[in-house]
């Protein structure tokens, strides 16, 4: 396979983020290293562990658990890339997270929602362009009654039975997830954003919880849901030990998914003026976590293919396999817009599925268009 991450490349990745490679002492690098090789081994670390190891990546280690995590991916999935189609159905969101674009107290958000028949309008043509997985996601949006969306998520499962649907529309009761479950909802994606409750308060509103959210998540799992989590890399007040615990949440909670993704500033939102976090760091985390839990569905998210052009394609050489296009109609693309210059044209479209396979095969694998489940 094709390296796309030269020497050269690594070292500027290092100096954007202050690593300390040239500063560490050689016992910190030979450390590093050793738990490295323990995480290959027995797909676990202490959080402890994690940290130094984040803290004390480098060039060795980086390498060693890429090349590690594309293998293990490699022996489940073989050489596919799954793919999902993506609808955002709303912008509309009762919740103020501060980092994202479409909270509630932006005025400057132009807002859209989807109806029921533009939403099965979509699928039908994700159908007919091959996927066979639709993501429907929003924001938190009222309009979205669980009679509405067991609606919508049943007429596409009785058009298109041979497709999983995949719902990401935040935090419900349990009773909603249920019913949901029941209206033929295979998969349902919720990013925990942080297993620290004191970081998950700096992110958020005072009404909205971290308990609640860890709720939903262990409701979605109990129900029989393919779960996902996840959490965005470089949020704001995030430190090494905020990340390691994010990791070691991973490693007990054995989500199907886990979508991660750099933190990208919107410029209407209380975060405008906070750095972006880094492909560097997304890239080695996605090694650490198909590392830690090999079956994982893990995909190079849009934000990673944002930060850096071919961001995916460095996901992909560091254990993602998933890619999700975006099959939102073209006129409300540019409105969910959670962060700053979010692609959502060429390969990033749908409708370029064929350009978004050549891209992968580049770096040595095939897209592939069933419905791609975790394989246990
Ligand atoms: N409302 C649903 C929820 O809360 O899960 C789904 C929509 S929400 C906008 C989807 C994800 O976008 C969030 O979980 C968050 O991690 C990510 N996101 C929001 N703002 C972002 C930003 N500025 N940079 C990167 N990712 C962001």
């Amino acid at each position: 396979m094709r390296s796309i991450f030269p020497d050269k490349e690594i070292r500027f990745f290092r100096q954007k983020n202050r690593s300390a490679d040239k500063t560490m002492p050689d016992n910190n690098s030979e450390k590093a290293l050793r738990l490295a090789g323990r995480l290959i081994q027995d797909h676990h670390l202490s959080a402890d562990d994690y940290q130094f190891l984040i803290d004390n990546r480098n060039e060795e280690t980086d390498r060693c658990l890429r090349e590690a995590a594309v293998k293990v991916r490699k022996e489940i999935y073989g050489e596919a890339v799954y793919v999902r189609a993506l609808i955002e159905i709303s912008n509309i969101c009762r919740n103020d997270c501060l980092y994202c674009g479409i909270r509630k107290s932006n005025h400057n958000c132009s807002r859209y929602r989807l109806s029921k028949e533009q939403i099965l309008s979509c699928a039908d043509e994700g159908y007919r362009l091959g996927f066979r997985t639709f993501v429907l996601q929003g924001g938190e949006d009222p309009y979205y009654s669980d009679e509405m969306l067991c609606g919508i998520v049943s007429s596409i499962k009785r058009t298109h039975p041979d497709c999983a649907v995949t719902l990401s529309m935040g935090e419900r009761s349990r009773e909603s997830y249920e019913k949901l479950y029941l209206a033929g909802a295979d998969r349902y994606l919720l990013r925990h954003e942080t297993a620290s409750p004191t970081h998950y308060r700096k992110l958020h509103p005072p009404e909205m919880s971290y308990e609640n959210r860890m709720r939903c998540l262990k409701d979605l799992k109990e129900i029989g849901y393919q779960t996902g989590c996840g959490m965005m890399i470089g949020s704001p007040f995030q430190t090494s030990a905020d990340l390691a615990e994010d990791l070691a949440f991973i490693e007990a909670f054995k989500p199907d998914m886990c979508g991660i993704g750099p933190f990208i500033p919107h410029k209407d939102t209380p975060f405008a003026d906070e750095p972006a976090g880094t492909a560097e760091l997304t890239c080695f985390l996605l090694s650490v976590i198909r590392l830690i839990h090999p079956p994982v569905l893990l995909p190079a998210t849009t934000a990673l293919g944002t930060i850096e052009p071919d961001g995916r394609e460095k996901g992909l050489c560091s254990g993602a396999n998933v890619v999700m296009p975006n099959l939102s109609p073209v006129s409300v693309r540019k409105k969910y817009e959670l962060y700053d210059n979010k692609t959502c044209t060429g390969e990033e479209s749908a409708q370029c599925v064929s350009c978004l396979g050549k891209r992968v095969m580049s770096v040595g694998f095939e897209l592939v268009t069933d419905r791609g489940d975790i394989k246990k």
